[in-house]
């Protein structure tokens, strides 16, 4: 009998136990069961020759209303539409695909469209990355004094892909536009080099792509460095692949690596990237994060604010008062950043904050941890703190969350009212002629 069962992997899937990923080739299937015509299907798969597609039978059996779709918010959140990109960049595509065009000139086509959607935002290339011994370290991002950020190298996928993704360039085989690092000792270093930096936060990708062995390699060396607090995860995981801490095959021994991390007298902060309430209603979500939270680890929440998917301040009040249930830590609501379809995503600073605010006046205290809406822009993370007027001008108040300069942190500055206003170089300076980052922008001290 157990030689019948191993050799039925149909079986296995059956029960939604085994992670089976499905891609660009399965996109007019899926569509279609959408309810949705062939041109628009053509349209679709178009947008996904320029923007990256994956996502998994979990997420389409288990989270997607498919009664709802094409306007379900999940499958808006993992299935690309037809208006994401330019209607002529869209219509030339098609047009190849229609005529069946060699793929390096599809490839050439959706190439020239991603290069006009800022594909690096905020400065990332060329300000973020630390040298060490004149040597540039790919792969990792020093931009805040106290915490470093690694992009492991097995780390560069997740188990879906968001439709939203700001780091969408590194999935979509732009070779040049990859970060990814793979060497532990040379981490190892930098941070000796570095006693300042206090937090290391693994993200991707999702970290939690990576099996336990993988990232065993990479959290073991940190344990013996007394400098680290805290290590971070940075993950959708729990929303897109829970059976990663309930039946996957490593699941327990991912859950010894954290308990590890805990005994070592480090924080270890599993940063869980949750859209929408329904991706917190499985059991097996909430079975995930019972058994995460058992090995010590805290679970805070973050997830940028997007038009059409969650932009409701009923939507975050129910995710925020679920997520305190399940014993998260709400965290972050971010601004989506400037980069891909931002147009067809972005939600105004004015209207984000009357969203986070109906939502955050509802809640209990203990959801209150949540900061928002934050912009993660070049100076550093912005966070608009409301709109006032002040001797009869109408303008927002704003403060650094965390800075590229720790001077500019917690300090408040003002910007002229703009409905229409969506990211931080749409704003204007009030009652001053510039913005207090606008003097500098010292880069991080390098080895
Ligand atoms: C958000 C972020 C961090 C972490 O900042 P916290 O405010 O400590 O959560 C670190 N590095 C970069 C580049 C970030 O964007």
């Amino acid at each position: 009998m157990t030689l019948v069962n191993d050799a039925a992997p149909a079986a296995v899937r059956s029960d939604g136990r085994k992670f089976r990923a499905y891609t660009a080739k399965h996109l007019d299937e899926l569509t279609a069961r959408a309810g949705l015509p062939s041109g628009q299907r053509l349209a679709i798969q178009a947008v996904a020759t320029v923007l990256p597609f994956r996502t998994n039978s979990y997420v389409v059996e288990e989270l997607i209303d498919w009664s709802a779709a094409p306007d379900d918010p999940i499958y808006r959140l993992v299935f690309p539409q037809e208006d994401m990109l330019p209607a002529e960049d869209v219509a030339r595509i098609a047009d190849l695909l229609r005529r069946k065009a060699p793929r390096t000139e599809v490839e050439m086509a959706a190439h020239a469209v991603r290069m006009k959607l800022n594909p690096h935002p905020a400065g990332q290339l060329q300000l973020n990355i630390p040298t060490f011994h004149d040597q540039p370290m790919p792969g990792v991002q020093h931009k805040y004094r106290e915490t470093l950020l690694f992009f492991p190298k097995q780390g560069q996928t997740c188990h879906a892909y968001c439709t939203y993704c700001f780091r969408w360039a590194q999935f979509v085989g732009e070779p040049d536009l990859k970060m990814a690092a793979d060497d532990v000792e040379q981490l190892q270093r930098y941070l000796l080099a570095h006693p300042e930096v206090t937090s290391v936060l693994f993200t991707g990708g999702d970290a939690m792509i990576m099996g336990e062995s993988v990232l065993r390699r990479y959290i073991e060396p940190l344990l013996a460095l007394d400098q680290i607090e805290s290590i971070r995860i940075g993950t959708k995981s729990l929303a897109y692949w829970p059976q990663k801490f309930v039946t996957d095959p490593d699941a327990d021994d991912m859950l010894r690596l954290f308990s590890e991390v805990v005994k070592a007298g480090k924080n270890l902060a599993f940063m869980a990237h949750f859209t929408h309430p329904r991706e917190l209603e499985p059991p097996v979500v909430q079975e995930a994060s019972r058994r995460i939270q058992d090995t010590g680890a805290i679970i805070r929440t973050q997830a940028p604010l997007i038009r059409t998917i969650n932009d409701a301040s009923e939507v975050w009040e129910t995710m925020w008062r679920q997520q305190l249930r399940l014993g998260m830590v709400p965290y972050y609501l971010f601004v989506e950043r400037d980069t891909g379809p931002q147009d067809y995503f972005a939600v105004p600073l004015a209207q984000a904050y009357e969203i986070f605010r109906n939502a955050y006046k509802n809640v209990s205290g203990l959801c209150r941890t949540v900061r928002g809406p934050s912009m993660s822009a070049t100076p550093g993370k912005v966070c608009v703190d409301g709109v006032v007027e002040v001797f009869g001008e109408k303008v927002f108040a704003l403060h650094f969350i965390q800075a590229r300069d720790p001077e500019l942190v917690g300090k408040p500055f003002f910007a002229k009212y703009d409905p229409a206003a969506v990211w931080l170089d749409d704003l204007k300076p009030a009652f001053a002629d510039r913005f207090p980052f606008e003097t500098s922008i010292p880069v991080p001290a390098d080895g």
